[in-house]
């Protein structure tokens, strides 16, 4: 296909979103009589965050008729996947899933910035570092040896020669990956969505009611009487599972306040943007720091990843705290001296939808044969959201027979005790 008419098909598919919606509503606003039956789809996928989109995505190339449907629409500000930037790595210590996952998911990421008109991926490269030799490190370096995946590990004295603009006092060495970095979250999601409905999906917007009943479900209602009915479903509501599913999934989803930060930086200086900085974390006993380069003139993000409290996606404030902002310019002040003072352009107030341990949720509904659970991204699932949709998509097709246990709904504790970072 030329760009052409990949620009045209693109615009169509935009244009078709705003179509269903103004549909839609014009259903809710009583135009449309009584409650319509729908049943042209074999899978119907509720919440277009990353995790929905990648699975409606996957589906669709199975050559199923996919809907997919979102209260808000794709990555909406409140959603998980609605901010800027993500960061992707293959770092998880001796845990080979994630690493396996985040490694298969970049040729996809790959492949999706090739099709947006600005990168989705941002090859920053990834910086991660250490005050000593933690497990976590030196699990990396095996796993990646064993998977035959690059790793660089570099001491304080090289990590000090090639980024002069960091402060590296009590660092003892860093691993670095070149291929991974930054994922630009809501235009990636948004992007997705689009080529989605260029192939032939439909993307609709409405708000779904929780499912009723058990054994097979005949189909899913929004808040404008429609129903919509297919051979399959999959909840991908993320950190609004556990408002949908109180019950189930109420104490097995976490929902945390999670602050972050954008700081303006110094004048006619490029080094805080890429090529110059990698994006980074700092981990300290499973204590993170992160952050991205200054991408596309945004500003130099930082954030804490420690969970914090229980936060509601719908009602909480977001507005960041003066002590969130006081927590990281003290954190600038020991590696990034040169911003610690500098102007706060911008913050954002996002939720993470955390298990009980951090591993993902993609499991059969336990009342239904035809509803499938996904969700549970821990703060570290967008990156894995490629993966992740073909694994959901292949298991709620039939094409996996059970799933991987730690993705099991019965692996779920009720109790946070984070173990995957
Ligand atoms: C501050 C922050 C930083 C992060 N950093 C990273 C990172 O660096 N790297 C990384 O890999 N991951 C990171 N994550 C985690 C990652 O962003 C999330 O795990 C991921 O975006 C979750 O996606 P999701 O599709 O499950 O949820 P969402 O994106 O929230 O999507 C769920 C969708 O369901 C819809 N929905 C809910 N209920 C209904 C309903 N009843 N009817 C219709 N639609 C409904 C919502 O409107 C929403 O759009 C971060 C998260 C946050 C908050």
């Amino acid at each position: 296909m030329g760009s052409k008419s990949v620009v045209i098909s693109r615009r169509k598919a935009l244009a078709s979103l705003a179509g269903a919606s103004a549909a839609l509503s014009a259903a809710a606003q009583g135009r449309s009589p009584g409650p319509r039956v729908v049943s042209r789809w074999d899978s119907v996928v509720v919440g277009a965050g990353v995790f929905g989109a990648w699975t409606a995505w996957n589906l669709q190339r199975q050559r199923q008729r996919v809907l997919l449907l979102d209260a808000w629409g794709p990555a909406h500000a409140r959603a998980s996947s609605g901010g800027e930037s993500r960061l992707t790595r293959t770092i998880y210590g001796a845990d080979r899933v994630y690493t396996r996952m985040a490694a298969q998911s970049l040729t996809d990421w790959r492949w999706l910035s090739g099709r947006a008109g600005l990168p989705v991926l941002h090859p920053t490269g990834i910086l991660m570092f250490f005050s000593r030799n933690e497990s976590f490190a030196t699990d990396s370096l095996a796993t990646h040896r064993d998977l035959g995946l690059p790793l660089m590990q570099w001491d304080r004295a090289e990590l000090a020669r090639r980024y002069p603009q960091m402060a590296w006092e009590g660092v003892e060495f860093g691993l670095y990956q070149a291929d991974f970095g930054a994922l630009m979250a809501r235009r990636a999601v948004q992007t997705l969505v689009a080529e989605f409905v260029a192939a032939g999906g439909e993307y609709r917007q409405a708000a779904v009611a929780p499912p009723t009943g058990s054994g097979a479900l005949g189909g899913v209602r929004d808040a404008g009487g429609n129903e919509y009915t297919a051979q399959r479903y999959v909840f991908a509501c993320g950190p609004w599972l556990p408002k949908l599913l109180p019950e189930l999934l109420g104490p097995r989803i976490f929902p945390t306040r999670q602050e972050v930060f954008f700081f303006a930086t110094p004048p006619g200086d490029a080094c805080f943007q890429p090529p110059h900085l990698p994006g980074w974390a700092e981990f300290t006993s499973g204590d993170i720091y992160y952050g991205m380069p200054d991408l596309e003139n945004r500003g130099f993000k930082i954030a804490n990843d420690t969970h914090g409290p229980a936060f509601d996606p719908d009602s909480g404030e977001r507005r960041a705290s003066r002590e969130g902002e006081a927590d990281v310019r003290r954190y600038l002040q020991r590696r990034f001296p040169a911003l610690a003072a500098q102007p706060l352009t911008e913050t954002r107030v996002c939720q993470y939808e955390n298990s009980a341990n951090g591993d993902f949720l993609i499991d059969r509904h336990p009342d239904f044969e035809n509803v499938w659970l996904l969700g549970g991204g821990s703060g570290h699932g967008f990156k894995h959201g490629p993966a992740v949709g073909r694994y959901a998509a292949e298991l709620a097709s039939g094409l996996l027979a059970a799933p991987e246990p730690r993705f099991s709904l019965a692996s779920k504790g009720t109790v946070q005790r984070r173990e995957v970072h």
